[in-house]
Order: C-alpha cells, then sequence, then structure tokens
C-alpha cells in the first residue's frame, strides 16, 4: 500500500451512518440489495462507457456480480466486473453524498427511530448501508482503463473516517468486503445469501454467481481445491423485456426498489411494449410516497434510458412532462442510436413522440388507480396531488384529462379533504346549475366561513374550495370541464342563471332601489380604496362583503406574482 491517508467523512455522512445503524436493525438484510444494485449500475455505466471505448472491457467483455462469503471468519465479499473507481472517485463516492437537500432531508429527521428508518429508506440508503451489519468495510476497486497499478483500497470502521492507499490490482471492477459485526455473522450462508438475492435482486439483468452450495458444505473443508465453482442464482433477464402475464407482482415490487431507490412498493405500475413506427418498452410506476427532493426543481427527476438493453442514462427528463416527475421507471428503445446523449436527446423528434405517448400511458395510468382503489388513489392524491394541479398549466392538450384526475376540498364535508373529482360536483349539481363554483383561499377553517358562501349555502349548491399555493394558478389554465365553466364565486356579479327564481329577482330590485343612497353614501366615504359599491345579493347573513372586478387578478394569484417580483 503506497500513499496512504487518513480522511474523515463529510458531516452528513456521519448523520446518515448514524441513523441508519439505529434505525434500519429490523430491515438488515437491505445492506445486500443496495450492494448488488451499485454492482449492476457499475456493470452498466462499463457497457455504456465501452461503446466508445471497447478497450474498456480488457478482453473480459460479460457484465457479472459475484457474491462469496467466509462463515468461519466472518465475512461476505460483493464483486462486479463493472467501470470501477479511481481513487479521486473513490474518496468523492464513499466519503461525501452528493445530493442536494441533504442537509434538509437530515434536519427533517425526528428522532422517532420507525419515523426515521421510513424517511431514510425514501432518501435511498446506498453503499453507507454494509455498516447495517458490518463494524469493517473494505473497498478494493479499480477504474476500467487505469493500470492495475493504480487500484484503489479504501476502508473504513463506519465511524467518522476512512483510509485510503493506492495499490496494484489486476482485475478491473469493485470488490466489497463486509467484516460482519459479531451479531450478524449469520448472514455469512449461502442459502441465507440466495434467498436474499433472489429475494431483492431477481430481476437485475445481470447475473449474480454464488459459490456451488453442495449439501452439507462444510466451510474451509476443501481449501486444497481450486477456485470454487460457481452458479448464477438469480433470473439475470432484465425485467422489462419479459412478457408481462410472465411476471409476478412481486417482481415488478422488486423491480421497482432496484429503480427507485426506495424501499416500500409503488401504488400502481403499467408496462407496456411498443410496435410499430417507434419501437420501444415502458415501465412506469406510481411511488406509494413523495421522494424527498419532489418540489426541488433543480433536481433531475425521470427514467431511466436503455437503448436496446444498454443503460444510457439515468434520469432523462425529456420523456414525461414536470408535472409527472413523480413517476419512475424505464423505458429501452430501438430506435435511438446507442451513442446518444442529453443534447441530442433535447433535439430528438423521436423523444417527442415518446414524450406525448408516455404522457398518455401515465395518464391512463393514474385513471386506472383512480377508477379501481379509491383508498389507493386518496394516498396517491395525498402525496402527489399538488404536483399534478401543475398540470393544465403545463400540458394544455391533456389539460381536461388532467382535470378529471384532481380532487378538491368543497363544502359538501366538512374535514377539508380533497376527494371531490369534477365528475362527482357535477353529478350533484342541482337542476339549472351549469357551472362549477369555487372560492381560493388561504385555508380551509378560512373559506369554509366566508360570507361568499352563503348564498350558495341557501339554495344548496356545492362550492369547491380551493386553498393550496398551487390553486389560483390551476384556476387559471383550468377553465372549463366537461363543457362547464368554473366559476369564482367572488367575482364582480355572480350571475346564478336559471337559478335565480323570478320572486328572487324582484325582491332584489326593490332592495336596491330602497339602498341606493346608502351605496352612494359608502362609495363616497371609502373613496379610491374601492372601486364601486354595489347592493349584493349574495348574502343573508352578513352585512358586507370584499368582491372581486371581473377583469381583475385575484388576490391570491396577485400575492404569488408579487412573491415572485413581477
Ligand atoms: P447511489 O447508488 O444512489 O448513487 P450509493 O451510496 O449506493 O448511492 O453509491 C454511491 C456512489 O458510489 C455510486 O453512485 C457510485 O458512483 C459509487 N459506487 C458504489 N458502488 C460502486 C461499485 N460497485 N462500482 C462502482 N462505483 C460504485
Ligand atoms: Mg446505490
Amino acid at each position: 500500500e503506497v500513499q496512504k491517508e487518513t480522511l474523515g467523512f463529510q458531516t452528513e455522512v456521519k448523520q446518515l451512518l448514524h441513523l441508519m445503524i439505529h434505525s434500519l436493525y429490523s430491515n438488515k438484510e437491505i445492506f445486500l440489495r443496495e450492494l448488488v444494485s451499485n454492482a449492476a449500475d457499475a456493470t452498466d455505466k462499463l457497457r455504456f462507457e465501452a461503446l466508445a471505448r471497447p478497450e474498456l472491457l480488457e478482453g473480459d467483455a460479460e457484465p457479472r456480480i459475484r457474491i462469496d462469503f467466509d462463515a468461519q471468519a466472518g465475512t461476505i465479499t460483493v464483486e462486479d466486473n463493472g467501470i470501477g473507481m479511481s481513487r479521486a472517485e473513490a474518496v468523492s463516492h464513499l466519503g461525501t453524498i452528493a445530493r442536494s437537500g441533504t442537509a434538509d432531508f437530515l434536519h427533517n429527521l425526528s428522532g422517532d427511530q420507525k419515523k426515521d428508518a421510513q424517511l431514510i429508506g425514501q432518501f435511498g440508503v446506498g453503499f453507507y448501508s454494509a455498516f447495517i451489519v458490518a463494524d469493517r468495510v473494505e473497498v478494493f476497486t479499480r477504474r476500467a482503463g487505469l493500470p492495475a497499478s493504480e487500484g484503489v483500497h479504501w476502508a473504513s470502521r463506519g465511524e467518522g473516517e476512512f483510509d485510503v492507499a493506492t495499490v496494484d490490482l489486476g482485475q478491473r471492477g469493485t470488490r466489497i468486503v463486509l467484516h460482519l459485526k459479531d451479531a450478524e455473522k449469520s448472514f455469512a450462508d449461502g442459502w441465507r445469501l440466495r434467498g436474499i438475492v433472489k429475494k431483492y435482486a431477481d430481476h437485475i439483468g445481470v447475473p449474480i454467481e454464488l459459490p456451488v452450495q453442495s449439501q452439507g458444505n462444510d466451510e474451509g473443508d476443501d481449501a486444497s481445491t481450486a477456485a470454487p465453482a460457481w452458479e448464477t442464482v438469480n433470473r439475470a433477464s432484465a425485467l422489462w423485456t419479459r412478457p408481462r402475464a410472465e411476471i409476478k407482482d412481486e417482481e415488478y415490487q422488486a423491480f421497482y426498489q432496484h429503480v427507485a431507490h426506495d424501499f416500500e412498493n409503488p401504488l400502481a405500475w403499467s408496462h407496456n411494449k411498443v410496435e410499430g413506427k417507434l419501437e420501444y418498452t415502458s415501465l412506469l410506476y406510481v411511488p406509494g410516497r413523495a421522494a424527498f427532493d419532489l418540489y426541488q426543481r433543480d433536481v433531475p427527476h425521470g427514467l431511466k434510458l436503455y437503448v436496446q438493453r444498454v443503460f444510457i442514462l439515468d434520469q432523462a427528463d425529456e420523456f414525461l412532462p414536470l408535472y409527472l416527475r413523480f413517476v419512475r421507471g424505464v423505458v429501452d428503445s430501438a430506435d435511438l442510436s446507442l451513442n446518444v446523449s442529453r443534447e441530442i436527446l433535447q433535439k430528438d423528434p423521436v423523444i417527442g413522440s415518446m414524450k406525448t405517448a408516455l404522457t398518455k400511458r401515465a395518464l391512463d395510468m393514474l385513471e386506472k388507480l383512480a377508477a379501481g382503489d379509491a383508498e389507493q388513489y386518496r394516498t396517491f392524491w395525498k402525496h402527489f396531488g399538488q404536483v399534478l394541479k401543475e398540470g393544465p398549466a403545463e400540458d394544455f392538450a391533456n389539460r381536461e384529462k388532467i382535470a378529471g384526475l384532481l380532487r378538491f376540498a368543497s363544502t359538501q364535508g366538512d374535514s377539508g379533504e380533497q376527494v371531490v373529482s369534477l365528475a362527482d360536483y357535477i353529478a350533484r349539481m342541482q337542476p339549472g346549475q351549469d357551472k362549477i363554483y369555487y372560492l381560493v383561499g388561504e385555508s380551509h377553517a378560512q373559506v369554509r366561513n366566508s360570507p361568499h358562501l352563503e348564498v350558495f349555502r341557501k339554495k344548496g349548491i356545492e362550492v369547491l374550495l380551493l386553498t393550496d399555493r398551487v390553486d389560483p394558478w390551476l384556476v387559471g389554465y383550468l377553465d372549463t370541464f366537461d363543457g362547464k365553466s368554473l366559476v369564482d364565486v367572488t367575482r364582480g356579479d355572480l350571475d346564478l342563471g336559471a337559478l335565480d327564481s323570478e320572486l328572487d329577482r324582484q325582491t332584489r330590485e326593490q332592495a336596491a332601489q330602497a339602498s341606493e343612497g346608502l351605496g352612494a353614501r359608502l362609495k363616497l366615504a371609502l373613496g379610491e380604496k374601492v372601486a364601486d359599491v354595489r347592493v349584493s345579493h349574495r348574502l343573508t347573513e352578513s352585512p358586507a362583503i370584499l368582491a372581486v372586478g371581473e377583469q381583475d387578478i385575484a388576490p391570491q394569484l396577485r400575492q404569488i406574482l408579487e412573491a415572485s417580483g413581477q
């Protein structure tokens, strides 16, 4: 070992390590899933780089992952012949967390171990999960293309620091050795490891090999025999390439956890093979909860792109609109060139057609979820409703379809929970009603008691109550649904059309005449502060109300615009 140095972990890593070790004790076996997932990613990356530089393969072109163990020594080894890491890469990838928002995420942890375990899972535990079961981890790695003399030995006890040194490594790729904690030594067992691989990694497209297991195999018995014989224990064909009818739900779920770095199950998925002018396979998932960085605009959110099974890009966000950025999954194209890049993707007309088709698939998947399972859709809405509400503004062509997926709180029901669809609303309309009424405000408590609702209560007309930040924006782009216009109940002269009876009209006119003088005096007194003072028929209990002119910007939207400096 030369140039050995000891470096400290980034503060965030230390925090994450500490939390992980103390929160994930009930789900320890995920360490193997994480290491195998990284190994598979590494072989994907090598295949991709070798497209342009075939010499990187060094005559060893078949990707492979090997898991070995030594029960006596209490070690597990996970080895891949993928891209490997240079010294600088090892220091940065295995010593820091590069993802933006990490510090914010760590601040949100509560100290409640159960809740935190969930949050950490959502964040993605990754390489550091090795320390759930190991008290010492060694990594031997050499980046493809670098000479054998530029191998790297990385080692740590998962406390504050790690060592790195430069070593000779004949084999490119990465070998990770876990020195198991005393209490976790039982993981060094062939059958147990096989079970975990089957459970979490069957769908991985790279063969995962374990030593051939003979009956009554005693470790160390055959120390004289040379290399162990290996056998592949996973199915090793990329899941999305297999026929739908053959894939079990559990397999779809496990694959989701791999691509989405989530450790819960998705709410729904949609797997499709498209043939004809364009040829591609897509496998889209709706996660069960929002990723912590869903609202960070600078974080790319997208699908994993493959071209003819070769991994090309992570988080390709060219295939779905922003308002569907929570959708995860894979798209594998037969039409794109293998040396496609992000720049090319942005211009390629093929991508435009795929985006249109995939957007429709994703919306169809949500429609199906909404129609099939109200409870699941509620969960979906709780996590992603706000994002979907950006849809009508971004995607004019699909406005009606998106509108059908929206859910609102309304004057029906008091909880403020967003469960009313526009179709539900229309089904409950009063005879003669031809508009969808809504009221925008800051909180449910505030709008619920608004005097603007009095006349609607009196006439038994439902009003949608919109109190999300995006709502003023949303209604700016959504003026009709199913041929019915959406109307703000605070706007100018509220025309209730056929809902207004002749008797109401007469009474109002008389009242208006009787109060003319009062209106004029009030206008004089309020001066510049108001545009007009009118006698209103909206109120049944309150004496006065502030209304917005027909052409004016809604106050909530004005606030948003002012806040953004416009
Ligand atoms: P993620 O996989 O989400 O990026 P991880 O914590 O699992 O996060 O891994 C961190 C980084 O370390 C990876 O992005 C990769 O660059 C590097 N890495 C981990 N394992 C390997 C491996 N077997 N081969 C090459 N690089 C690896
Ligand atoms: Mg990983």
